[in-house]
């Protein structure tokens, strides 16, 4: 479990590739260097999101490798408790599904992983064939989660005393969500309405933000950060998000057909929002 490389100090690491984080000084963490995620980060201090977004100072390099400089966002927190929610409907880029549909290649691995999901989700030929091809597995893989329908998915949640989840792939409806909500905050009301104001916040924030008109938001996360007296919401991991070309603009409240590279951010957005609204009425 990734988390306990982070315990000696607050931090903690919920999702991602291990080895990819080191912990740092003076209230930040470092990140493995990723130029579309640095570019990202950089135009994020001057948007209106800037509020949303861990702070970023720029690029440092330890031993071989060059890291980016992030705010800890677990910094002060007492006992934190955390959730990642990863966003849209879509988890892959439009650019690896094209690139993956002209490799014709089986692949093996991924037809295992999709059996010890779904036993009956490879179709006769794949069973024969014993592989599924990287299209249809990218496809396949966002319709077993509640990304493809309420665009969003839990990757993760730590409670106070430490301990971490990752299966919430039986999460399909609004009402398990406001469940998983309830059960994330112990229903604490006061939780529950800081995380539903924020959110608000975040929504209208959005809206006038240049960066997300322009910007394709795939596999960026909500962290929901909250312990005894404070709650917040940020954005992180702008790895896979992609300025648009020549000028296009996403609406990102709409379902994605290939070629619309539509991220359905605001989908999954509005689905949170629907249920901290359930979860406040309980
Ligand atoms: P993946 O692409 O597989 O989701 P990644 O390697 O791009 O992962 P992130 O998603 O950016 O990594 O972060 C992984 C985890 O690290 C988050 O779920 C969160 O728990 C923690 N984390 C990331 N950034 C911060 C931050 N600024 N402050 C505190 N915790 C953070
Ligand atoms: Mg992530
Ligand atoms: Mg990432």
């Amino acid at each position: 479990m990734h988390w306990s490389l982070g315990r000696q100090s607050s931090w903690v690491q919920l999702a991602g590739h291990q080895g990819n984080f080191q912990v740092s000084k003076g209230g930040e963490v470092l990140k493995l260097h990723s130029e579309v995620e640095a570019k990202c980060l950089d135009s994020l201090m001057r948007d209106p999101l800037r509020a949303f977004v861990p702070q970023y100072h720029g690029l440092v390099t330890r031993g071989e490798h060059c890291y980016i400089r992030l705010e800890d966002l677990l910094s002060g927190l007492r006992k934190p408790v955390i959730m990642d929610c990863k966003m849209g409907v879509r988890t892959y880029q439009e650019e690896e599904l094209i690139k993956s549909r002209t490799k014709a290649t089986l692949r093996s691995d991924m037809y295992q992983k999709m059996v010890k999901i779904d036993p009956s989700a490879p179709s006769a030929e794949e069973h024969a064939q014993n592989g599924v091809t990287k299209w249809r597995y990218l496809q396949w893989r966002d319709t077993t989660s509640s990304t493809s329908t309420l665009g969003f998915r839990i990757e993760g949640i730590m409670t106070e005393d430490g301990s971490v989840q990752r299966d919430f792939r039986n999460i399909q409806t609004l009402a398990q969500v406001t469940e998983a909500l309830l059960y994330f905050t112990g229903g604490q009301l006061d939780t529950l309405r800081a995380y539903h104001s924020r959110l608000l916040a975040l929504n209208d924030t959005l809206k006038n933000s240049p960066f997300f008109r322009t910007h394709e938001v795939i596999g960026s996360s909500l962290l929901f950060v909250h312990d005894h007296s404070r709650a917040s919401v940020w954005m992180i991991d702008f790895g896979k998000t992609t300025p648009l070309p020549d000028g296009r603009e996403l609406r990102h409240n709409v379902p994605w057909v290939e070629g619309s590279r539509e991220d359905g951010y605001l989908i999954g957005l509005s689905s949170l929002i629907t249920s901290l609204s359930q979860a406040v009425s309980v």
